[in-house]
């Protein structure tokens, strides 16, 4: 599993498509990329970064905490937010080395499946909210490039 890099690539730049079909091949995609994720060091993952058009990314919630867990959502959506926004940094492994302050929504209530189709529901606040928000992004082919003001361009990325 690799990783698609570059603001124009064409698969990070599409709509991916919503899940339609829960079974073992969905299960396998979740845990190859949560392994990627966990070897990258991400705090979320989106499908379309491995190149795969369709509505599903894994998210880090509660972060270098006891409780931090990694969430598989399928068919995400934010069904209600508060007004509230703040300023927070981002990165993004398909943009290795940019990294930008973008606004996002505090608090948001997100629906969404797991891999066996079940429906859920999470209100997530603070960065929670964020990586949640930026994953969203990834599945409508957004990158948190466009949502920056000023970018920072770090020389040598790793
Ligand atoms: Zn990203």
């Amino acid at each position: 599993m690799k990783i698609l890099t570059g603001e124009d690539n064409l698969v990070l730049r599409a709509i991916s498509k919503p899940v339609e079909k829960f079974g073992p091949e969905l299960k396998k995609l979740v845990e190859d990329m949560r392994e990627q994720m966990f070897k990258s060091k991400g705090l979320g993952l989106a499908a379309p970064q491995v190149g795969k058009s369709i509505r599903v990314c894994l998210v880090c919630l509660n972060h270098d905490t006891p409780a931090e867990m990694i969430i598989p959502m399928v068919n995400p959506k934010i069904s209600a937010h508060k007004e509230d926004c703040v300023l927070g940094e981002e990165g993004c492994l398909s943009l290795p080395g940019f990294y930008g302050n973008v606004e996002r929504w505090t608090n948001i209530s997100v629906d969404f499946h797991d891999t066996n189709g079940d429906k859920h529901f999470l209100q997530l606040d603070d960065l929670n909210a964020r990586v949640v928000q930026h994953e969203i992004d990834h599945l409508d082919g957004i990158l948190f490039v466009d949502r920056v003001k000023k970018i920072k361009q770090i020389k040598n990325p790793l």
